[in-house]
């Protein structure tokens, strides 16, 4: 069956190490899904620099901006330049990170049944700003901090990083998660998580933030955690969750815990959305220990090129893919290595297409 939508057009940057092992046959995948899709591959990385010299060429750049959005293997390498690009560049500041629980994954949870959250990490400020310096440099500002009381750079030889939360990061971020709460069906509760009590400029400036945003949206449920409390209560009761929004470097490494509870980084997808653009790319890194061996799990490469479906307007075929790669978790006949099966990327990608019936 195939949806009548106009054509979409998508580049693929395939990544480094084992990423492309799971990119392949996800984009094989959906090419047969029979969807009118044109899939481009823009140069980058060190094929870029070897062809043109730049690792990041005008002509990707182009192509990125022309298409309708991206899916992305992980990096390591030189092509984390388009990486930079889709993310600040593109300003995609909501980064989605769904933590789905497949009956049938093996979680390490005695109770993993119902765990259908959705971290909604701020992606573009926090402490990824990257300004970072000597100590020493900030003796002319002469800062006493709060809790040592004297002056920063006094403290000794050592280095500093900035962390910058802004009105409108933290807005737009935090409406992302009320209006995501709204559509998703769940139980329309958005919790927002920081460190408030310490960082009471920053993190406090965000809950104010988030307070405000709330009374905008009586019909969502809102409530608040200090992201320690927060971890635990993640770990403890994960079905309470809904929509969880965070400043930057507590939902990197959130996200990456939340899929722990469902039982491995192979599953946790992501992606990326801005006001005009989103991007799709798994939540793991490039796996680098398991490259070439043709076991890296493709669900989490999967549920992004699922996300990714719904964002092109594809919704049918979206829940058509996740039914299928939930069925074949619900088999365990082929499952990877890293959820205990001994399927390849590839015997797993085949029984989700029979799922598909394609
Ligand atoms: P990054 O810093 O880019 O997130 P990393 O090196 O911290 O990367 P990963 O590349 O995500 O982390 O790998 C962490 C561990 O998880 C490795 O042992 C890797 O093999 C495993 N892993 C990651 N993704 C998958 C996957 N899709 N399937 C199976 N194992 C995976």
């Amino acid at each position: 069956m195939s949806e009548t939508r106009a054509g979409k057009t998508i580049t693929v940057i395939e990544g480094d190490d084992a990423a492309p092992e799971v990119v392949q046959p996800t984009v094989e995948l959906i090419d047969r899904m029979n969807l009118p899709i044109t899939w481009e591959y823009p140069l980058v990385g060190e094929a870029a620099k070897a062809e043109t010299g730049k690792a990041f060429p005008d002509a990707s750049r182009t192509m990125i901006d022309e298409a309708d959005t991206t899916l992305f293997g992980s990096s390591s390498g030189s092509s984390g330049t388009a990486l930079f690009y889709l993310r600040w560049g593109k300003k995609t500041f909501a980064n989605v990170r769904p933590c789905l629980h497949f009956p049938g994954c093996s979680s390490p949870l005695v109770n993993p049944d119902g765990i259908n959250f959705v971290i909604v990490r701020e992606n573009l400020e926090d402490l990824y700003v990257g300004v970072e310096g000597q100590l020493a440099d900030l003796a002319p500002l002469n800062l006493v901090g709060r809790t040592i009381r004297k002056p920063v750079h006094e403290l000794g030889e050592g280095r500093f990083a900035i962390k910058a939360i802004t009105r409108e990061g933290s807005e737009r971020v935090i409406r992302f998660a009320f209006e995501l709460a709204r559509t998703r069906g769940g139980r329309k509760l958005v919790t927002s998580t920081q460190k408030h009590n310490m960082l009471r400029g920053t993190d406090g400036y965000f809950l104010e933030i988030a307070r405000e945003i709330a009374t905008e949206y009586p019909d969502i449920d809102f409530e608040t955690f200090i992201v320690d409390d927060f971890a635990c209560r993640m770990i403890i009761q994960p079905q309470h969750f809904d929509v969880i929004v965070m400043p930057n470097l507590y939902g990197d490494i959130l996200s990456d815990s939340a899929a722990g509870l469902v039982g491995s980084l192979g599953l946790a997808a992501s992606g990326c959305y801005g006001e005009d653009y989103a991007y799709f790319e798994p939540a793991h890194g490039t796996a680098p220990d398991i490259a070439g061996k043709g076991i890296i799990n493709p669900t989490a490469t999967l549920m992004s090129a699922r996300m990714m479906l719904e964002y092109l307007d594809f919704g049918e075929a979206a829940e058509r893919l996740q039914e299928a790669v939930a069925k074949v978790y619900a088999d365990g006949k082929y499952l990877t290595p890293d959820q205990g099966g001994r399927a390849s990327t590839r015997e797993f990608c085949t029984a989700v297409s029979a799922c598909l019936g394609i």
